[in-house]
């Protein structure tokens, strides 16, 4: 059984302006002791779909079903959720600030964070706290153990608030965007922290981010999200060797130096779409360059392809439609000709007529 069972997850916004489907039918699960990546642009419902697990979306109408370690937890009281947070899974995100209060010291912080959960002194929850931070590779920790959040590098900051994530040694551990804030050096020696803190701890993880390249060094497996969906999951190197999804095909063109850019940058057109305003069908098809009839008219369900084991595609194109290089692509533009009709003469129209009056286009 799967440490965290993620069945059909969907969370909308009512707002003035309409409601926000910002996940709809998400289903993922994660094994004890692995991670896995979340990836997508913003918006596309990575770190909604999080915060939903654990109860932190208020106002949010939520259904589905998310069983860890055999507990609903969308069916939790909020005390009992309050229980699971922080000492069964815990959440660390891209802004320590937030998570970190300005007005008390860092050490006062993680001790409160584990005396609200476990009976300890407050002599014994300072000794845990500064061994937390030495085992973050902060310098000096008896000394920073009295520092303010604002007294410490944001890289420092980083830390004590994985620091604080691990004081009560969860099973599993969101970490959200953890380092879109930093430094390209900071970022690489955050994620090798945290990956080696999860071997150490046997933890699981979920890693949220937009950048596909950062999940390829602690990644089990990776599921990529588009407009609140699941489009594509597998195991890391799948993604990454034979991805099925143009989706996924486009945000390894746009890693730097990634195989099959031909050493180009090659940016995904268009943007995100609006979640009050979803296309019909495949949502992608506004700015997939694969686009057929059939994808402006149904959703394509989420099934198996031919990359490898486990391996599931919400795309239109056939199983075997999968690869980076320029083959596999010459290999998918054939199979869309001749699926090419009316209703993507009535997309493209649109698209040059939004160029034509300045407005936003797609694709
Ligand atoms: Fe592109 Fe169609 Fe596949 Fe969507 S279903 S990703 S529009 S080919």
């Amino acid at each position: 059984m799967s440490l965290l069972s993620v069945r059909d997850l969907t969370v909308s916004f009512p707002t003035s302006d309409g409601v926000v489907r910002a996940v709809r039918g998400l289903s993922f699960d994660v094994e004890a002791g692995q991670t896995l990546g979340i990836v997508g642009e913003t918006g596309s419902g990575k770190s909604v779909s999080a915060l939903s697990l654990l109860g932190l979306n208020p106002g949010a109408d939520i259904s589905g079903s998310a069983v860890f370690e055999g507990t609903e937890l969308l069916a939790l009281r909020q005390d009992k959720l309050r229980r699971v947070r922080g000492a069964e899974i815990a959440m660390i995100f891209q802004d320590p600030l937030s998570s970190l209060h300005p007005y008390y010291r860092v050490g006062w912080q993680i001790c409160e964070a584990i005396r609200t959960h476990r009976r300890t002194s407050r002599e014994e929850a300072m000794r845990q706290a500064v061994e937390l931070l030495r085992m973050v590779s902060i310098p000096q920790p008896e000394r920073r153990v009295h520092a303010f959040p604002h007294e410490l590098s944001g890289g420092m900051r980083q830390r004590a608030m994985i620091a604080m994530a691990l004081a009560l040694r969860p099973k599993l551990l969101i970490a959200d965007e953890p380092t879109t804030a930093l430094d390209a050096t900071v970022q690489a020696q955050l994620m090798e922290l945290l990956g080696g803190m999860q071997r150490e701890l046997g933890m699981a993880m979920i890693v949220i981010t937009h950048d596909l390249g950062l999940v390829a060094t602690v990644a089990d497996s990776v599921l990529v999200m588009y407009a609140g969906r699941g489009a594509e999951r597998a195991d890391y190197r799948a993604i990454f060797r034979s991805p099925h999804h143009p989706y996924t095909r486009g945000l390894l063109a746009s890693i730097p130096g990634a195989a099959g850019s031909g050493g180009r940058l090659v940016p995904i057109v268009g943007q995100p779409p609006s979640l009050i305003r979803i296309p019909s069908g495949c949502a992608f098809h506004p700015r997939c360059p694969f686009a057929m009839d059939v994808c402006v008219r149904d959703q394509p369900p989420f099934v198996p392809v031919r990359g490898g084991e486990g391996h599931l595609s919400a795309c239109w194109l056939p199983p075997d439609a999968v690869g980076v290089d320029a083959a596999a692509d010459a290999a998918r533009q054939r199979f869309v000709e001749g699926r090419r009709g009316p209703a993507i003469a009535r997309l493209r129209a649109a698209i040059s007529g939004a160029r034509a009056g300045g407005g936003v286009a797609h694709g």
